[in-house]
């Protein structure tokens, strides 16, 4: 405690040791995990948290869960305090994925087993595994979800987008943003979609650490400068909270009342308030990645190289960190909109009653 004290917030401290709590107990004879999630600022990342210490516990392992709050500076002390609790592995969700470096250096000399978490750390051989979901298909299940709720296949447009990409110190963001344009680009390229803001190269549309109030701030500005007489008809958006931020910022604008229909807005994690909203007719897609899957392959593939059994990857995806090809498995992603959000219920990732 006294080693993360010096970088956080009583408040911080106190949802901390909460945590802890939480995460303890169960049969122990398996060892301890360590899990450092990014933000509790999100839900899909609650959800994370607890459903891979759920995981851990089932098969006999005590877990310490700690959320770095949206600061690498915070995350890096985190890990440090972990690993100087003796945990046996660390799973664990990057801020940034390059800051990561020098603290697993300590975590392979205590030879604790690291594997990454959602998202790739980069830049370390110190990292041993990588857990994810298929990141270039949620961007393609964006693109196509806009394609099709423009008729661009029937030769409607021109129409008018504009791209928000995730944070730039997130490698997932890359693969969303490039699994979007392999299939948008064919219609910026014949004039089909048209970008007014003028907005489309990666490092122009990033927003750091997906805040939405920055996307809002982005989105508002470019309603003032680039839109004129003209009307959004789409928002390439990564992140639902991105989503609501843009959303905020079009209503604000006069969208979505008086006989301005909002944009086709994408999102992605499934949040309770987006998946209400697309239910309510405002936001218009989401994609569903069902993160109690992730945790189930987390844990198995610790519960694996703890008991010195060769971890099952797939094969077929090799992603590369800078140093080093890391083993992976990638887990589907699944477009959700109104006609089928009921999958959400049906698979008791909500009750009914709480999309009401
Ligand atoms: C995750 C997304 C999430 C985003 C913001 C990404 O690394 O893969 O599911 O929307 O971070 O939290």
């Amino acid at each position: 405690r006294a080693v993360l004290a010096g970088t956080m917030s009583l408040a911080f401290l106190a949802a901390c040791s909460q945590n802890d709590e939480d995460g303890s107990g169960g049969a122990s004879e398996g060892g301890t995990v360590g899990i450092a999630m990014p933000t509790r600022a999100s839900d899909r990342w609650l959800t994370d948290g607890k459903s891979v210490v759920q995981s851990l516990k089932a098969r006999g392992y005590k877990a310490k869960l700690v959320y770095g709050d949206d600061d690498p500076k915070a995350q890096v002390s985190q890990i440090k305090g972990l690993i100087e609790q003796g945990v046996d592995a660390l799973i664990i969700a990057a801020i940034d994925n390059r800051s990561l470096d020098g603290v697993l250096q300590r975590a392979a000399d205590a030879d604790i087993v690291v594997i990454s978490y959602d998202r790739l750390i980069l830049g370390t051989r110190n990292v041993d595994y990588y857990v994810s979901f298929d990141n270039e298909m949620v961007g393609r299940m964006q693109a196509h979800h806009i394609i099709e709720k423009l008729g661009l296949e029937d030769g409607k447009g021109p129409f008018n987008i504009e791209l928000f990409a995730g944070s730039p110190d997130d490698n997932n963001t890359k693969y969303f943003f490039d699994g979007s344009m392999a299939l948008l680009q064919p219609y910026l390229d014949d004039g089909k979609l048209v970008v007014p803001s003028g907005q489309t190269k990666i490092d122009r549309i990033t927003t750091l650490r997906w805040d939405g109030p920055t996307a809002q701030r982005r989105m508002s500005g470019i309603l003032t400068k680039s839109y004129g007489g003209r009307k959004v008809d789409a928002v390439l958006s990564p992140y639902d909270g991105i989503s609501r931020g843009v959303l905020s910022a079009l209503k604000s604008a006069g969208y979505g009342s008086g006989g301005r229909p909002l944009p086709v807005v994408t999102g992605q994690d499934a949040e309770l308030d987006s998946v209400k909203s697309i239910i309510a007719g405002q936001q218009s897609q989401t994609v569903y990645k069902d993160v109690r899957q992730l945790a189930q392959a987390a844990a198995t593939m610790v519960d694996d190289i703890l008991n010195e059994r060769e971890p099952e990857v797939d094969t077929s995806v090799d992603y590369d960190n800078g140093v080093k090809p890391v083993p992976a498995v990638l887990l589907q992603p699944l477009s959700v909109d109104k006609t089928n959000y009921d999958v959400l219920v049906q698979s008791e990732y909500f009750t009914a009653d709480q999309l009401k």
